[in-house]
């Protein structure tokens, strides 16, 4: 730092200073202000000018333009201030309440996506999420577990790719070595068995399956591991639910009755094995005609807000009914990646960030 002609040291801005202003600005969601948080990482004064770093508990925040205006406005009260610079960074916690023996080494929150049962685009949801929060900042694997009709293979055009590289550790144990593809780390089932030939899954099959996912592939460092399960309450699923160690569970439905009232056994199935419940996304929420632009409730509506209503749980989004999805699905390019405005790209991203608020909420509760 350069001498300061005499005149202008009155008006030095102090650190004290910085960090007083800050500390009337309150997290929105997690209560408290950012000082006492200690989300204040960095601050740099070069005059009038204030550069700060304020650390997220996900880079996927859906308050952070919220959090920069409160900053900004706290900072320009400071007399002599003529510059402010917000940068974010982000430190993703992991849920408290997972045994410290049960955590995937590396991995801070592993999600479960799943579904009261199949085709209600279950998969589609889940490459979409973990695409969207990777593209906020976040590192991110999906571990496709759908171990019946593994899709992540074709939804991320990853099809007849083979299996996976291994690797020894020093330990001498065998690495799995995941995918990259559109800036996730992934593993399918799909990549293991053989897709021609049905499998019978068994308990041990299950059991010595979960035991590679979890152990044996090299997933680290991941903030998120989004999991696409099985759909329904079969013992594949309940084995899943009860042996991962799972931040929560996310639930995705379509609008009809029927598929709600399967939710209902899906939610129980975790609340049973004690995973807290993350949200429900709607999709196939509803169609808008892109040529008149009208929009029709196909499957009707409101089923989903009156269930999240029921099990007080938060309806995280409503997913349209989109050509562009499907589409996007079947080409192995996810909608999150294309800019056609019924992909709902920035549908999938505002559900991906609600997500994290929501797992950012869990583990400081
Ligand atoms: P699940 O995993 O629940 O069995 P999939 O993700 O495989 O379901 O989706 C089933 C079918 O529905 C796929 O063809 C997929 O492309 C399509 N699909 C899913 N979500 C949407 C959507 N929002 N709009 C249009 N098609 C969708």
């Amino acid at each position: 730092m350069g001498f300061l002609p005499r005149r202008d040291q009155g008006t030095k801005i102090s650190e004290d200073q910085v960090y007083a202003a800050l500390s009337t600005v309150q997290e929105p969601e997690l209560g408290g202000d950012l000082v006492s948080r200690k989300m204040i990482k960095n601050v740099q004064i070069d005059g009038g000018k204030i550069a700060v770093t304020v650390e997220l508990t996900t880079p996927a925040c859906p308050l952070k333009d919220e959090i920069q205006a409160d900053c900004e406005r706290a900072l320009r009260t400071i007399p002599g201030v003529t510059d402010v610079t917000i940068e974010f960074t982000a430190n993703v916690r992991r849920n408290a309440g997972i045994p410290e023996q049960a955590v995937i080494p590396g991995v801070t929150n592993v999600i479960a996506v799943a579904a009261g049962k199949g085709g209600v685009g279950k998969s589609t949801v889940a490459a979409n999420l973990a695409i969207a929060l990777s593209q906020e900042g976040a590192r991110v694997g999906l571990l496709d577990a759908d171990i019946h009709g593994p899709s992540v293979p074709i939804l991320l055009g990853m099809r007849g790719m083979g299996q996976p590289e291994v690797f020894q550790t020093p330990g001498g144990e065998p690495m799995i070595i995941p995918y990259e593809r559109y800036g996730i780390k992934l593993i399918s089932v799909g990549f293991l068995i053989d897709e021609q030939q049905p499998v019978i899954w068994r308990g041990p099959m299950v059991t010595q399956m979960l035991r590679q996912f979890i152990r044996n592939v090299n997933w680290a460092p991941l903030d998120y591991l989004v999991v696409d399960m099985p759909p329904g309450t079969g013992d594949v699923a309940l084995t899943l639910a009860q042996s991962l160690p799972l931040s929560g569970a996310l639930i995705v439905t379509t609008p009809q009755m029927m598929a709600t009232a399967d939710v209902v056994k899906a939610i129980q199935m975790f609340n049973r094995v004690n995973v807290p419940m993350l949200g429900i996304v709607e999709n196939m929420a509803y169609f808008i005609a892109p040529d008149t632009g009208n929009r029709y409730d196909i499957f009707g509506t409101g089923g989903a807000a009156r269930l999240a209503q029921e099990l007080d749980l938060p309806l995280l989004g409503q997913i349209p009914l989109g050509m562009s999805v499907r589409a996007g699905s079947d080409e192995g390019v996810p909608a999150v990646l294309t800019d056609a405005p019924d992909a709902y790209a920035e549908v999938f991203r505002a559900v991906a960030r609600q997500l994290a608020a929501r797992i950012s909420v869990m583990a400081f509760a």
